[in-house]
């Protein structure tokens, strides 16, 4: 079992099949969450399954679930996944990686016949990009209880499409009871994304934590009118309040050490050269590794709107719908043994972005494993792990997942 490796090209090669689901022209992915290509790409997944024996269950919000049995199956399983889904122009890699790798593990496993103490289970989570339907981990976030099922499913696109209608009319809207699966741990391989391993030269990074992310709705609420005939003194002006928290979104996230701060959508109202914007609604997202710091943070940008909305004399609705609090990683020892094990360069790190695991940790002992992407480049179309990395990380949730269903075995001795 020591010996005991992935191959390297077998998991390449299914990265790349995957890949072609959605591939872009310039070698990225945009397959969303709900559509055709998120179908295929879930067919394909349940495809490789089945062929190495596993039973597949869909829960009520779409998530995937693949089990492959072990010599007790009463005992709770060891658990791995990630997303399938990506950004509009996105990469072959993020969360892909994770299910890929778990793929690998399995057909690794059936390839050699080995019987594992515990079952192992292969999932992929819906909507986890958060792209086309909000929250981002949507999936996960519904599964492990901290979303309402419903709500969740009555959520819309931009074209005003339910959630719960796309994952109806895809074939992936299982009947499973949220929750249900019977877990002692989960682990998720996904590429860093951002750039520390490669500038550390580390193969493998040992996630200890996932930091704290608060994302809202902002709407700027002005008054529409002429461009040419309105004095500067007596316009509303949507779009120069936003501007203006769109600025300070910028200045908190400098203020505080390790703070970020994003806008990456914005609606104009009317949109129109010749007309002052009435009104604007863009998202706005704050992270920081401390939940102290983040709360500050919070506190700034609440102030800062209404100030705006002071000194402009208009509207600012900001909407706080979402809070992820930071997350410690408590099963993270299984993946530094497995790695050192291995013999891999590998550093403590912690997760900038929000994953699956990050939710999973809610029900059961997890553990995050990193690996090195080029220049930290990530949804975009040139993200890129090479096939050494992506075997590393690979290899290293093999082990880990073998350790684990070792020890949950002998616990229930
Ligand atoms: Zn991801």
């Amino acid at each position: 079992m020591q010996d005991l490796r992935i191959n390297q090209q077998r998991l390449w090669d299914t990265l790349m099949e995957m890949g072609d689901i959605g591939g872009t022209e310039k070698g990225g992915c945009n397959r969303l969450a709900g559509t055709d290509l998120d179908k295929q790409s879930r067919d394909l997944f349940v495809s490789w399954c089945k062929a190495c024996g596993c039973e597949i269950e869909v829960d009520k919000i779409g998530n995937i679930f693949a089990r492959r049995a072990g010599i007790n199956n009463d005992l709770p399983a060891v658990g791995t996944g990630s997303h399938l889904d990506t950004q509009p122009t996105g990469g072959k890699f993020d969360g892909v990686f994770g299910v890929l790798s778990g793929v690998e593990v399995l057909r690794t496993l059936h390839e050699n016949n080995i019987q594992t103490p515990t079952a192992m289970e292969f999932s992929v989570w819906t909507n986890e990009e958060g792209s086309r339907f909000q929250p981002a981990m949507q999936g996960s976030g519904t599964y492990v209880g901290r979303f309402d099922l419903e709500t969740e499913l009555n959520k819309t696109d931009v074209d005003g499409i339910r959630l719960g209608d796309e994952l109806e009319r895809i074939g992936y809207l299982g009947d499973m009871e949220l929750g249900s699966r019977h877990m002692g741990a989960f682990f998720e391989a996904h590429i860093e994304q951002g750039p520390i391993l490669e500038d550390e030269e580390k193969a493998i990074g040992i996630v200890r934590l996932g930091q704290g992310i608060r994302w809202y709705n902002v709407e700027v609420v002005g008054r529409p009118s002429h461009s040419g005939t309105t004095p500067m003194h007596l316009r509303k002006d949507a779009m120069f309040a936003a501007s203006a928290i769109v600025t300070e979104m910028n200045a908190i996230a400098l203020r505080h050490e390790n703070g970020l701060g994003t806008v990456g959508f914005m609606q104009v109202w009317p949109n129109s050269r010749n007309t002052i914007p009435g009104n604007v609604k863009f998202s706005a997202d704050l992270r920081n590794p401390r939940p102290d710091v983040l709360l500050t943070m919070h506190e700034e940008l609440t102030a800062f709107c209404e100030k705006i909305a002071k000194e402009h004399d208009l509207e600012v609705n900001l909407d706080p719908f979402w809070y992820f609090a930071p997350v410690e990683f408590n099963a993270s020892d299984d993946v530094k043994a497995a790695t050192e094990k291995l013999g891999y360069s590998h550093m403590d790190i912690y997760a900038g972005a929000g994953h699956d695991a990050c939710y999973m940790a809610d029900l059961v002992p997890t553990g995050m494993i990193f690996t090195p992407c080029l220049k930290g480049i990530s949804h975009n179309e040139a993200e890129y792990s090479s096939p050494e990395e992506c075997a590393a990380g690979a290899n290293v949730l093999l082990h880990t997942m073998l350790e684990a269903s070792k020890r949950i075995a002998e616990q229930h001795k």
